[in-house]
């Protein structure tokens, strides 16, 4: 059975405005996805619907887990299952610091995998965790005392983001836009620990815009996503040849040529 299974989902903004327009995926376990595509195509729609948000309505299709529907699952109960998203655009948190918030969130996870008991962390072994996460993905210390993205730039949210990825271990992780922000060496780091963490365990789907944060997660598969669908699949060739020839042979507009 497939990790991930998703059929012809349509996701609408508040206001009706369809955003996604049939969009079909299998993820199978340690398999990784790129997802890459313009600019308000519905990539950030994509993944903040399959997460749960309340600003994007799923008006048709299917999401499973494991088989089971996900759809009417709150954003916390699909964590517990294992879905994880990495925010393009993380939240602040002012009053809440990273080490707390992180902490929390790992307990979170723990009472719902013992049912609902309280099962915390033993803090020298949260310590211990929190330490090798934080050096290998050279996450600032200082930044662990500071409240939850709150002044943080562009490239320090990203990397609390993979922070809290390698402390969670979900079974599927969703990158949004998880290189924007980053500088060469900043996303060497952080793309090669979660390509550390694909296997068995964990899976990935990878939204970007860049072929470059691809040269460090190797996809096995690459979906082009233009005008809320997916209008190309392939290989990790293909983002390589968007690199070199942009989106313009699938933008809507010219689409009676390029499908
Ligand atoms: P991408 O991530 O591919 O750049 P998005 O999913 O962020 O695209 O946006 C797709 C379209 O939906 C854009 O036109 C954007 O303005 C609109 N949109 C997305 N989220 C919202 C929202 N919460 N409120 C209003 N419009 C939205
Ligand atoms: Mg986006």
């Amino acid at each position: 059975m497939p990790l991930l299974e998703i059929k012809d989902l349509h996701v609408a903004l508040d206001d009706g405005a369809e955003i996604v327009k049939g969009i079909d995926l299998t993820v199978e376990s340690g398999e990784v996805h790129a997802i890459m595509g313009p600019n308000g195509s519905g990539k950030s729609t994509l993944a903040h619907a399959l997460m749960g948000h309340p600003a994007y309505t799923i008006t048709s299709g299917e999401v499973l887990l494991d088989g089971s529907s996900l759809l009417k699952l709150a954003p916390d109960e699909r964590a517990q299952k294992g879905l994880f998203l990495a925010f393009q655009y993380p939240y602040a948190i002012p009053g809440v610091t990273v080490t707390s918030f992180l902490r929390s969130a790992m307990n979170a996870l723990r009472k719902a995998r013992t049912g609902g008991e309280d099962d915390p962390i033993p803090i020298p072994e949260f310590r211990k965790e929190l330490a090798a996460a934080t050096e290998k993905l050279k996450v600032p210390r200082e930044l662990l005392g500071r409240y939850l993205n709150d002044g943080f730039s562009g490239g320090e949210k990203k990397r609390i983001e993979i922070l809290q990825l390698a402390l969670l271990r979900p079974r599927l992780a969703v990158l949004d836009e998880t290189d924007s922000g980053l500088d060469i060496d900043a996303l060497k780091t952080i793309a090669g620990g979660v390509s550390d963490l694909v296997g068995p365990e964990m899976s990935a789907i990878v939204i970007t815009h860049y072929q470059r944060i691809l040269n460090y997660i190797r996809p096995d598969f690459v979906h082009v996503f233009a005008g809320g669908r997916f209008v190309a699949e392939g290989g990790p060739e293909l983002a390589e040849q968007l690199e070199s020839e942009g989106y313009d042979a699938y933008l809507p507009e010219a689409s009676n040529g390029a499908r």
